[in-house]
């Protein structure tokens, strides 16, 4: 959840997000969510989400809609507007997306499926969330300078290649050196094995801080 000008903004919303958003702010108080793509992981909860805003604008609790922004490059962009509950919006992949002061920016990513990363920018900070994908030089681009780099790291090293269209921590690790970011952290972790190992590998590549993602960690730019 990225909280910026008076917003609470979901970037995805996969498999036990609902439950754990609970513990942070009222569902009522989340004011839009932006999706890489619609690969389960990344939109579990949606349809779950969906219906508590339909309860919550049905007690009076909640006035408007919740707005999904997505691409519209396959059919379940339609599925993200849900009676008048929620609405789907899609952001220009090429283009800016402005919410509140905040402006996001795009970079497609290789996937099986298509799906962006995103850089979202406000007074000079930038936080860059590369979402699923193998390696491209343009995750270096949209990376660029960034004050957190929230980066995808499914595989560990001795992985890479078997899995297509996701990073190891290596590669994580020589994006954020390339494109001189302050801070990586790693996310999307694979659900085996010994996350220190992601740390090891992704600090070889880069020499600034470097964390693993885990419940309840807040960072301030
Ligand atoms: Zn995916
Ligand atoms: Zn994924």
């Amino acid at each position: 959840m990225l909280q910026a000008d008076h917003l609470n903004i979901l970037l995805d919303c996969g498999s036990g997000v609902l439950t754990l958003l609970q513990n942070y702010i009222d569902l009522e108080r989340l004011d839009a969510v932006v999706l890489s793509h619609y690969h389960w992981d990344h939109i579990a909860d949606i349809g779950c989400l969906q219906y508590a805003s339909r309860v919550l604008m049905d007690l009076g609790k909640r006035e408007k809609p919740l707005v999904i922004y997505g691409h519209t490059e396959d059919e379940h962009f339609e599925r993200l507007t849900y009676l008048s509950y929620s609405e789907a919006h899609g952001f220009d992949t090429a283009g800016e997306l402005k919410l509140g002061d905040l402006q996001f920016t795009f970079s497609r990513n290789v996937h099986p499926d298509p799906c962006f990363s995103m850089r979202i920018e406000k007074n000079e900070k930038a936080l860059v969330y590369i979402a699923d994908t193998e390696w491209t030089d343009d995750l270096v681009n949209i990376a660029q300078g960034a004050d957190l780099l929230l980066c995808e790291s499914s595989l560990y090293d001795e992985f890479i290649g078997k899995i297509p269209g996701h990073l190891t921590a290596g590669e994580a690790g020589a994006i954020a050196a390339a494109a001189d970011v302050k801070h990586l952290v790693l996310n999307h972790l694979p659900h085996f094995g010994n996350h220190n190992m992601l740390l090891a590998q992704a600090r070889k590549k880069f020499n600034g801080p470097v964390e693993l993602a885990t419940t309840g960690k807040f960072w301030e730019l």
